[in-house]
């Protein structure tokens, strides 16, 4: 990315538009979705899904289990469309069964036209069962659009777009794709193309598919790309599905976020995360012990050890911090930031034993599977 900025009419950026449009149909899992770039975020990339695809008046369905899940509603309430939100408690996964009773129960006069999914819940460190919320959505004989934000899960824990039947994929170049931020992207299935063309949906220009459909055939946009930022993607895109692979990179998270969860474990903390079918292979979020303020550890481990915690956010504001585990990281890395955390604890006096956490994540990693301490 650090290089000059090339042309964005030439053959050589032609090119790159090509090579990053394929690499993103390989992670959202579509052999036909058509993958959408904006210079944006994945805020703008919510946008883009909901602008092209619902009118104002619409009936979304949508579930609150945690800030993004819930921002997802608040989006779709911003441009009229009629948002019937369920709440859950912030460390629910939204469940298949809930969701066929909703459809169940809808009004065929004015059915829903999309139901709205976060897939990882980054607030709770909640990952949702997208293959069993389409099923739900098929034992309900439910034909509305299933919309998914993948901003803290794409490449990074399974995703499979056509399998599940996914219509609009929702994501932002700054987490499993290893980039600054900047990018808002979108996969969108050839039903939501269709849809967006026949119904209108909302008034929109920067976010219409349309043009940037036409334009992407000859490797153009139909606004100044973002162009460093895509031969950014196009290098991660090649890390992740050519060199390390995708099935590899999911299990590396899969085992990072294994050893993470043993180490709150061992500290004797319990996860937000209520079930732990769920727990995130991205991000786990902690609850402080009672009378610790978060905010006050997170202070503390920053300017003491500059160790990045992430806060607790929305309702769980100073109740709960949040280890990320996404993106280029491997084990040592995890195993510096339990050891970082586990010296901010005793530095604050938290009543975490030092080593406690450590050590259960280096049994977690060890490859010699006798626990450690039976060798001796
Ligand atoms: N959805 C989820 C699950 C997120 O984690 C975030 C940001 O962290 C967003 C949406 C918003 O994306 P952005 O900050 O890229 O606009």
């Amino acid at each position: 990315m650090d290089r000059p900025v090339v042309d964005h009419r030439s053959p050589e950026f032609a090119q790159l538009t090509e090579d990053v449009r394929v690499g993103l149909r390989r992670v959202f899992g579509t052999q036909d979705g058509a993958p959408m770039l904006y210079p944006a975020s994945g805020t703008g990339a919510t946008e883009a899904a909901l602008v092209n695809v619902l009118a104002p008046g619409d009936r979304v369905l949508a579930f609150n289990y945690g800030l993004f899940s819930g921002g997802l509603g608040n989006i779709a309430r911003k441009f009229g469309y009629d948002v019937d939100e369920v709440g859950l408690r912030w460390g629910q996964a939204v469940s298949p069964d809930l969701v066929e009773e909703k459809l169940r129960a809808d009004t065929p006069s004015n059915p829903y036209r999309a139901v709205l999914i976060c897939h990882n819940e980054t607030s709770t460190g909640v990952t949702v069962d997208v293959a069993a919320i389409r099923e739900a959505m098929d034992a309900a004989g439910h034909d509305a659009l299933l919309v998914v934000d993948t901003v803290s899960s794409l490449a990074s824990i399974d995703f499979r777009m056509d399998e599940w039947r996914v219509d609009l994929v929702i994501c932002g170049s700054q987490k499993g794709l290893m980039l600054p931020p900047g990018l808002g992207i979108l996969g969108v299935s050839r039903r939501a193309l269709a849809v967006g063309s026949q119904s209108g949906g909302s008034p929109r220009h920067f976010w219409d598919w349309e043009p940037i459909m036409r334009e992407n055939r000859i490797g153009l946009f139909p606004y100044t790309p973002a162009t460093l930022m895509l031969f950014g993607l196009r290098e991660s895109l090649r890390m992740l599905v050519d060199e390390e692979g995708l099935e590899n990179v999911y299990a590396r998270h899969r085992r990072l976020a294994n050893a993470v969860r043993a180490a709150v474990r061992g500290w004797g903390l319990s996860t937000v995360c209520e079930d732990p079918t769920f727990a995130s292979n991205t991000i786990t979020a902690v609850r402080t012990p009672s009378g610790v303020d978060s905010n006050e550890l997170l202070r503390y481990a920053r300017e003491t050890y500059q160790l990045s915690l992430g806060g607790g956010i929305g309702q769980l504001n100073g109740q709960a911090f949040r280890i990320g585990h996404l993106g280029a990281l491997n084990e040592l890395e995890v195993l510096a930031t339990i050891g970082g955390t586990e010296l901010a604890f005793a530095d604050l006096g938290i009543g975490v034993e030092l080593g406690s956490g450590l050590v259960a994540a280096q049994r977690a990693f060890s490859k010699a599977r006798v626990p450690a301490l039976a060798a001796v």
